[in-house]
């Protein structure tokens, strides 16, 4: 069976959109001023765990516990974040052609998982492996290994790996000996090497599959 990995954040779902609606709300919730908020952003940009709210509380000694914060923002992203309808019926045309469908993802655990389970794509994957996990990142190949595994398989010569990210998606599946789609959203860094494909949308990404899938 063939097998197609994906990146979540900036690929399968908007992260970034979600993120400054999670982080307004958490703010007006707990009152807190513009230097806590601009922290937030800043700090969290990319990415985000439990131990992040720790530091804010060493830096502002606000009087919510770190628990209750990640609690909140956890919360808020998976309700903040989509997947839009287009790229829901995307992987379900894939996983009907017979493709085992994966994600492979930097970032907390929990968070990653209740972002899975709040846009539905829980419904169409067939296993996630978040780095949160096993402490081990992209572009580290046990990550793509992990998600693979998830999926009640390994990976295979010919397997495909989608993403945003040149670095941890492309180079990374490229080195676990993937093919891969980049998903254009930036400037392709000078000296990597290039991808197999590169797509406008993950939707673009998935015909690109459908209509290789003899390749
Ligand atoms: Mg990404």
């Amino acid at each position: 069976m063939r097998l197609a990995l994906f990146d979540l954040d900036g690929t399968l779902v908007d992260r970034r959109a979600a993120f400054a609606d999670a982080i307004a709300e958490l703010v007006h919730d707990h009152a807190y001023g513009p230097e806590i908020e601009g922290w937030l952003r800043a700090e969290l940009a990319d990415t985000a765990d439990r131990g992040d709210f720790e530091r804010l509380r060493d830096t502002f000694q606000v009087g919510e516990s770190a628990e209750h914060l990640w609690r909140v923002y956890v919360d808020r992203m998976a309700s903040a974040v989509h997947c839009r309808p287009v790229v829901l019926d995307s992987l379900a045309r894939l996983k009907d052609a017979g493709w085992s469908v994966g994600v492979a993802t930097n970032g907390a655990s929990d968070i990653q998982r209740a972002k899975v389970r709040a846009t539905g794509l829980a419904d169409l994957i067939d296993g996630i492996a978040a780095s949160g996990d096993i402490d081990v990142r992209k572009p580290d190949a046990r990550l793509f290994e992990l998600a693979a595994a998830r999926c009640g398989t390994q990976l295979t010569p010919g397997d495909w790996m989608t993403g945003d990210n040149p670095e941890s998606d492309i180079a990374g599946g490229a080195a676990a000996g993937l093919r891969t789609i980049w998903v254009r959203g930036r400037d392709w860094p000078e000296g990597l090497a290039v991808p197999h494909h590169t797509a406008d949308d993950v939707v673009d990404a998935v015909d690109y599959l459908l209509a290789n899938s003899t390749l």
